[in-house]
């Protein structure tokens, strides 16, 4: 069988959006469904982590040399759009970015997207923590997944039998996404405005200016982990060259230079100090693999 592409000793702080890790031993870029299994196998025959990568918004990387089977979703971009009646059926391959799925939206006037439309992510990396914003999830319009599960088979998943759940999936306990399928209707309403509105609104209460992972915490159900984090005095609090935003409470930010040390220490005295004042244990949201 073909050997798959790979690059070695990558560095990780490009494969994630807050800039924070050593290097990948090395980084695999499969082309098609077939070449995912093999590396899925690879994986398991070399005993070795298997961690695939989308845009890394969500994800921070440990210090060092890390030898995981790292698998980017760069080469799998196939985009296929299907028109019914009032409806998209758009397929994308999970290296699909959100960007690529709003410039579609726009173009056909889209909706059922647009709350989605400023997150960083991509289809692979969004339906495995099942993102969201303003009450709307990505799984709200997912029509199917095809999910490769660690023994190499591939599942065709209809959307209504997969459990969701507030920014979890099933396939948050390994396998790959390799595809989905989003539903989406034909708008009355200007689509382009809304998602103008929407943008400008992250890019109030959000340090867009920074590289950050977004969210590091869940909001557990009694109050948004921002007001806990802020009340906790984390809100502005810096190691090395990393913060808590000053501008969003629950958002790291790496400020310049910031280590992935210092990036643990922040988020393990976070949850010391919200877990003493309010005896309430955040959950993680950003992933982070060592
Ligand atoms: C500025 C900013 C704003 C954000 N706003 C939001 C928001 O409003 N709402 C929200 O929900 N999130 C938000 N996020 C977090 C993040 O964008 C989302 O979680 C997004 O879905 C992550 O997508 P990704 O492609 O970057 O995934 P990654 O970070 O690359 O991966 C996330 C996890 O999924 C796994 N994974 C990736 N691809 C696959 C695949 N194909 N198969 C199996 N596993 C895979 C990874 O191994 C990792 O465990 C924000 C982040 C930033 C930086």
């Amino acid at each position: 069988m073909k050997q798959v592409h790979y690059e070695e000793l990558v560095d990780l702080s490009r494969l994630c959006t807050i800039k924070v890790g050593g290097k990948a031993k090395k980084v695999y870029f499969p082309e098609n469904i077939e070449q995912v299994k093999q590396l899925i196998t690879q994986s398991v025959e070399e005993n070795k982590r298997f961690v695939p990568l989308g845009v890394g918004s969500n994800t921070v990387f440990a210090d060092g040399v890390l030898d995981h089977i790292f698998v980017s979703t760069k080469k799998l971009k196939k985009l296929q759009i299907i028109k019914k009646d009032r409806y998209f059926f758009i397929t994308a391959e999970a290296g699909v970015s959100f960007k690529t799925i709003v410039s579609v939206v726009k173009k056909y006037n889209l909706e059922g997207f647009e709350y989605l439309s400023g997150i960083p992510a991509s289809i692979g990396g969004a339906v495995v923590m099942n993102a969201g914003a303003f009450g709307s999830q990505i799984s709200d319009i997912l029509e199917e997944v095809v999910w490769i599960d660690m023994e190499g088979n591939v599942h065709r998943l209809p959307a209504s039998t997969i459990d969701f759940g507030y920014r979890t999936s099933p396939f948050q306990k390994g396998g790959f996404v390799y595809s989905a399928v989003l539903k989406l209707k034909q708008s009355e309403r200007n689509i382009s405005s809304v998602i103008k509105k929407h943008l400008e609104e992250r890019n109030r209460k959000q340090p867009l200016d920074l590289p950050t992972s977004g969210s590091t915490f869940k909001n557990p159900p009694e109050k948004p982990a921002g007001y806990l984090l802020e009340r906790a005095g984390m809100k502005g609090f810096r190691i090395g060259g990393m913060a808590f935003s000053e501008k969003h409470a629950n958002f790291l930010v790496n400020l310049g230079g910031g280590r992935f040390k210092d990036l643990k220490e922040l988020i393990e005295t976070a949850e010391r100090r919200v877990g003493e004042l309010y005896q309430i244990k955040l959950e993680r949201e950003i992933r982070i693999v060592e």
